[in-house]
């Protein structure tokens, strides 16, 4: 059992929703295999996994669909 690099807690495996920003674009990547902290919450992805998102979305490989993401800009809130 591996533990957290920052807490040194306990890690789970789950999967998890990622966005990936790639030139100013957002890719919401579903169902990544990743380590989760149970104590601060810090989420590791597994060996391969960074590869594998980045070659996806590099590739443009057609996605199973699209979404609208909102955006906010924090240089407008005062
Ligand atoms: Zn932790």
């Amino acid at each position: 059992m591996t533990k957290c690099p920052f807490c040194k807690g306990e890690l789970s495996k789950k999967t998890v929703t990622h966005p990936q920003v790639y030139r100013g674009k957002v890719y919401i990547l579903e169902n990544i295999p990743a380590e989760v902290c149970s104590q601060c919450g810090e989420v590791l992805l597994r060996p391969g996994v960074l590869e594998k998102i980045q070659q996806l979305i590099w590739s443009h490989t057609q996605p199973k669909r699209t979404a609208e993401v909102p955006v906010y800009d924090l240089a407008e809130i005062n």
